[in-house]
């Protein structure tokens, strides 16, 4: 990855104080946590929101989406313990600060979002950061990326109904896939593992808030609260 913005005094203490703040979470692998020190979560979020790029928070985006908080993606990434020879599908780009963390971990990430301005704001700052591992695509991803598939690794950054029966699908034996499952207002963070015809789930955490997965395995246009 070319360092760019990553010599911008300005933001380094901040970009630590982040670390510190996911490490009291309880994600302690170092690798996981140099990858907050390595891309620059400010250069994903629109200029107005940089004072608060490195608070552990959801920040807005613009089109009525957030930027996850850090510390659930750093949870994320301590669930699913990537291997660098793993292929990623990531629902909902979003920023696009997500797919360059997995980009840097993973083998190929391939990432959808149903919302073009976001898409190509995402591509813009990847290519810029010089991450060339990542394809982006302007869909519903609620059904996933079927020409790819397999993946090693689902993502869902959107809240879910019910665990979307198209993307188990294209997960790979072993696969496994992190989804927020639930209502509209409150979901859990639920893990499906693929072994075979197999599937199992657990949940990894009680309370989370997502915006909705909009789309055919989603909720529609008309029945989302946004
Ligand atoms: N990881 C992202 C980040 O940190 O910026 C999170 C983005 S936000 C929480 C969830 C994203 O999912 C939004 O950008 C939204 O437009 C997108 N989304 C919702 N439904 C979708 C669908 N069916 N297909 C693709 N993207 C979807």
């Amino acid at each position: 990855m070319e360092s760019g913005d990553l010599t911008d005094r300005r933001f380094v203490r901040y970009r630590h104080r982040l670390i510190e703040d996911i490490r009291a979470t309880g994600v302690d692998d170092l690798e996981i946590l140099h990858l907050f020190d390595r891309v620059p979560r400010h250069l994903f979020l629109p200029e107005a929101q940089w004072p608060r790029a490195y608070e552990d928070a959801p920040i807005p985006i613009g089109h009525g989406q957030t930027a996850s908080q850090p510390s659930l993606q750093a949870l994320y990434l301590d669930v699913l313990k990537l291997a660098p020879t793993d292929r990623v599908l990531e629902i909902g780009t979003g920023s696009g600060f997500l797919t360059a963390l997995l980009a840097l971990t993973a083998e190929r990430v391939y990432s959808v979002e149903r919302i073009r301005p976001l898409s190509r704001r995402a591509r813009r700052v990847l290519d810029g950061l010089g991450i060339q591992n990542a394809a982006l695509f302007v869909g519903d991803g609620s059904i996933g990326w079927r020409r790819f598939a397999p993946y090693d690794v689902i993502i869902v950054s959107a809240a879910s109904p019910s665990t979307p029966g198209g993307l188990v699908e294209q997960l790979a034996d072993g696969g496994r896939m992190l989804v927020p499952i639930g209502t509209q207002e409150a979901q859990e963070l639920v893990l499906v593992r693929r072994a075979g015809d197999r599937t199992s789930e657990e949940r990894v955490l009680d309370r989370v808030s997502f915006v909705p997965l909009l789309g055919l395995q989603g909720w529609s246009e008309d029945e989302a609260q946004v």
